[in-house]
This record gives C-alpha cells, structure tokens and sequence, in this order.
C-alpha cells in the first residue's frame, strides 16, 4: 500500500510539473499595457462607484493595514505583475518593500515607475484614492508615491512552483507580511498545484507573520493582451481556506466581491473576488 502511495504521489508531481510548464509559456506573451487598460481603468477603476473593483479592493486593504496588527521590518508582494496599487497601505507601515514577479516585462513596467518614467502608467489616481482613505488630502498623492519609491528596495524575478520561489540570498530573512493578488490562482494548472505554491511561497514569511491575498473567484480563464488566453484555477472560499489550514495559517478575515454586470468587460469570466487576511502558525506543520 505503501509503494501505490509513493507511486501515486510521484504521478501527482509530476503531473504538476507538465501543467506548470505549460503556464509558463502562456505567460511569456503576456502584455502589461493591455493588462493593465483591461483591469486597472474604467469601469473596473472608477473611483466615483464604490462599487467598482478597485476601490473595494483599495478598501480591504486600507482596513487590514491599518487595524494594528500587521506592520514591521519587510513585505513581499508576490507575482506583482506590472501593478502597484496592492502595496499602497502597505508601504506605509513597513521600512522596506520587496516587488516581485515572473516575468521580465512586468519587471520592467514596475522600474519604469519606480524610475518616474513618463511613459509609465499613472497610478495618482489610485495614491489620491488612498490617501483619502487615510484621511489624508488628495494632493498628498505625491507625498504617497515618494514614500513608496523610497521603500520599495528590489524587484525580483520569482517562480512560486518551485520550493525556493526566490533566488538563494535575496531576501536577508523572512518577510514579516506577504502580499499576493490574483497570483497563485492565476499561474497554477490545478488545485494541487496551487496549495503546494502556497506552500512554497510561505517559506518566505516568518512564523507569526500576516499573509494578504486577493483572488479571482470561479475564474476559468482570463486575458493576458489581445488573444492572450490564460487559464485559471477556479477556486471557491472552501478551497482556499482548506489550502491555507493545510499550508500552516490561521484564517483570520475572508470577504468576498460579486461582479457587478457592467464589470463583466469580456477578459475574463471572473465571478467574485476573495479577499483575506491570515497568519501563519507559530509552530510549523
Ligand atoms: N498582482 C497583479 C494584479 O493584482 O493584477 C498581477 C496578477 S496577474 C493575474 C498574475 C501574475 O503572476 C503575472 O504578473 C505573472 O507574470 C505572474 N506569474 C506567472 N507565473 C508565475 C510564477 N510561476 N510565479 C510567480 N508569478 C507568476
């Protein structure tokens, strides 16, 4: 009986391995500008609708980085493609700031903002949003984006499928908090392969530390750049918390989004969005 178990777990592996394999490649023609001008303008970014996704996900994360508990000397943000508006609250309670993503082209698309340069996309929309969260003026938005560039230390490359998603040395020590939004689900073949990224990105974050994630809610497929078809991982509130109980964290906030119809702008067929908050066990499983 043994022997069938260690045969089938080898299957299981490496059945992963050809589905991630396969991610890859739908992932190297992935554009950050369509990306972007599909999910990160109107309707999907109309700050005057408090029903419109960005601002219900700017929201989560004001709440969680405000209520206290999460702050300290480093966050990641994981699978951070070419986006800055996850690490907005964020930036605010810790000293340093680590952006990470697969591919080289979102890599790109990050520096160009960290550099000011003037063809990146303009994100003091979403620092004037925030700032008024924080009750602060609008006009502070620049204020925001100098703190930000000022913390954000590196944007590395990273691979969540394998044990060690960073390379060797690239963090001095575990991350107090990890970020991720629309990653795992995003870049995993199949629910095995999900909960086993979750586990290997969770060898970033120290024991105790706070984990942040958004997600794609029932997603069988998103839009990447024109005829850039990605496949999801659907996955339900169940199954996420099921992977996270599993990957050693306590789940301490889950919420979720409904589309609203005009939302549905044909790149992808989401249904909702997750949003958490949870914290990895001091003892490790
Ligand atoms: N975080 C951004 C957001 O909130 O819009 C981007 C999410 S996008 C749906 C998925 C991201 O995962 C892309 O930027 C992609 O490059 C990245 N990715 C693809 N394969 C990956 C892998 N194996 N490990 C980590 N990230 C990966």
């Amino acid at each position: 009986a043994a022997q069938r178990a260690g045969g089938m777990e080898k299957r299981e592996e490496a059945g992963i391995e050809a589905g991630v394999a396969a991610m890859a490649q739908c992932y190297q023609p992935f554009d950050p500008a369509a990306y972007l001008q599909y999910n990160y303008t109107p309707p999907r970014a109309d700050f005057s609708r408090l029903d419109s996704i960005v601002p219900w996900k700017l929201g989560c994360l004001h709440r969680a980085f405000t209520a206290g508990d999460i702050c300290g000397g480093t966050l990641v943000d994981v699978g951070s493609g070419p986006t800055l508006y996850q690490v907005l609250s964020g930036c605010e309670v810790f000293e340093k700031l680590v952006l990470t993503d697969f591919l080289p082209q979102n890599r790109a698309a990050l520096r160009r903002w960290l550099g000011d340069d003037p063809g990146s996309f303009d994100w003091s929309p979403y620092l004037r949003h925030v700032c008024q969260l924080e009750g602060r003026s609008p006009e502070a938005w620049r204020e925001k984006a100098a703190r930000l560039r000022s913390v954000v230390t590196d944007v590395l490359p990273i691979d969540v499928h394998r044990p060690a998603p960073l390379l060797p040395g690239a963090l001095p020590g575990p991350a107090d908090c990890l970020v991720s939004s629309f990653c795992l689900e995003a870049v995993s073949p199949d629910r095995p392969a999900f909960t086993q990224a979750l586990r290997h990105v969770s060898t970033l974050l120290r024991p105790g530390g706070h984990l942040v994630m958004i997600g794609a809610l029932e997603e069988s497929y998103y839009l990447g750049g024109p005829g850039v078809r990605i496949p999801v991982v659907p996955v339900d509130q169940a199954f996420v918390t099921a992977s996270l109980e599993e990957c050693g964290y306590t789940v301490l906030e889950f919420c979720t989004y409904v589309l609203p119809a005009d939302m549905c702008v044909g790149v992808d067929d989401v249904v909702g969005i997750f949003f958490l908050k949870a914290r990895k066990k001091k003892v490790a499983l």
